[in-house]
């Protein structure tokens, strides 16, 4: 495909964009800013500002501890039913808790349990580096008694799954992977494997991360057993946000969290000594909610329940295609290379380019060319396209910055070394 590479045609292209006025409800202090890392940390959108002032104001500093009855106390299951809308689950299938990496845990550990007698987990090398890790702090807990199978990719881009599906066996207790996966973007046939993984006997588990709030996604006709997700990222939920878990329904009642705490106590304020799980997700909570990051996730999801998830992905789908036709004429003969997968059907809503001086020229286009990207080793420049707020036009901006940064070899004021945060 060719396409014009003038920027009257990204203006064009945003003109004809129905979700355009979106950006309008999300605070941007410099216009001149390119932001394409709504995948790391989604911007603050405009309603989250009187929201925090009243969670202040008139919810702690006037209404004090009367406000748990008021709102507090319940705000885990009501903003993890709006998440359930985004996702494709039933309302009682989502809760607020935690952080994702928590949750993974928790999910993990209770999983494991219920498989009794099943020893190998199955993920990929294309997964979240903490999401290993906490599969290997379980399997200490659990006294060394599973296997991790972790499946490599054949090229660091595409997920593996005819190796994934080789590897499942009447062993296999649980298969754990990034629906989308956070380096290139791939996407995994969540329905197919979901089936397969039943297939043998075991659970499947989706972290949702980079997927909720930018790929459409139905966890109730895939008949997802579990899944956790991230609320900061295309949620637009704030830093550090409390994340969500997911168990589909009639697993419900056979798992316990490895992590029973007073807020998951059946009639808590009976303030029993014996524990014993409250039915349903609420069983999931440990200790008191951080009430004011998980209120202020609710704007973000709003926002994205108004446009519409299927609207919102037909945009990234679209943007994402732009953004590689112009990686085609501009950047692919400067030396980058796509490391996304190139067929739309299979891929998220960011872009991974890779380049020998993948990091000089991230920070040339970080600190002198006003794009914030974000860099993941060993050369991806990562490009998040969040629909919401992203225009063609900083598409068009970063593309034609990233050509300058290479021509002029403007990086090469930037030493040959790694920093440490990137
Ligand atoms: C961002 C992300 C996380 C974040 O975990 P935290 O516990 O919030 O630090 C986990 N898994 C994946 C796949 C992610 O992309």
């Amino acid at each position: 495909m060719t396409i014009p590479i003038d920027a009257a045609y990204a203006l064009e292209l945003d003109a004809q964009d129905k979700l355009a006025h979106f950006r309008e409800r999300f605070i941007i202090t410099d216009p001149d800013l390119i932001y394409m890392d709504g995948n790391s940390l989604g911007r603050l959108p405009k309603a989250t500002l009187p929201l925090a002032e009243n969670l202040l104001q008139q919810q702690w500093g006037d209404r004090l501890i009367r406000s748990w009855n008021e709102g507090w106390f319940t705000a885990p299951e009501r903003v993890g039913e709006k998440i359930a809308h985004l996702i494709g689950a039933h309302p009682d299938e989502v809760i607020i808790a935690d952080s994702t990496s928590i949750n993974l845990f928790k999910l993990v550990v209770s999983a494991l349990r219920y498989q009794q007698g099943r020893t190998r987990i199955i993920t990929d090398n294309l997964n979240f580096p903490s999401d290993i890790y906490i599969l290997q702090g379980a399997i200490d807990l659990l006294d060394k008694q599973h296997q991790l199978d972790i499946v490599p990719s054949t090229d660091d881009i595409h997920g593996p799954t005819s190796e994934l599906l080789a590897h499942l066996g009447q062993q296999t207790a649980l298969v754990t992977l990034s629906h989308t996966t956070f380096k290139s973007g791939y996407v995994y046939d969540m329905p197919m494997l979901t089936k397969a993984v039943h297939a043998v006997g075991a659970l499947a588990l989706w972290d949702l991360s980079h997927s909720v709030g930018s790929v459409p996604l139905d966890l109730r006709t895939a008949q997802v057993d579990l899944a956790i997700g991230c609320t900061y990222k295309y949620l637009n939920g704030g830093p550090g946000a409390p994340a969500f878990l997911y168990i589909r329904r009639d697993l419900q009642e056979h798992l316990r969290n490895p992590i029973s705490g007073w807020m998951g106590q059946k009639d808590l304020f009976r303030l029993e000594l014996a524990y014993q799980a409250e039915a349903g997700l609420r069983g999931f909570l440990t200790g008191t909610p951080p009430v004011l990051s998980l209120s202020l996730i609710e704007p973000g999801v709003d926002l994205l329940l108004e446009a519409g998830m299927d609207n919102l992905r037909i945009k990234s789908e679209r943007q994402s295609e732009y953004l590689i036709a112009l990686w085609e004429t501009v950047l692919a003969p400067l030396g980058f290379t796509l490391n996304s997968p190139r067929d739309v059907g299979r891929r998220g809503s960011h872009i991974s380019l890779g380049h020998a001086e993948g990091l000089r020229i991230d920070l040339t286009l970080l600190n002198d060319m006003g794009v914030i990207p974000d860099f993941r080793a060993p050369d991806n420049i990562r490009l998040g396209i969040a629909p919401l707020y992203t225009s063609f036009r900083d598409i068009h901006s970063t593309v034609i910055r990233l050509q300058q940064i290479v021509t002029e070899k403007l990086y090469e004021k930037y030493p040959d070394e790694v920093p440490i945060v990137t």
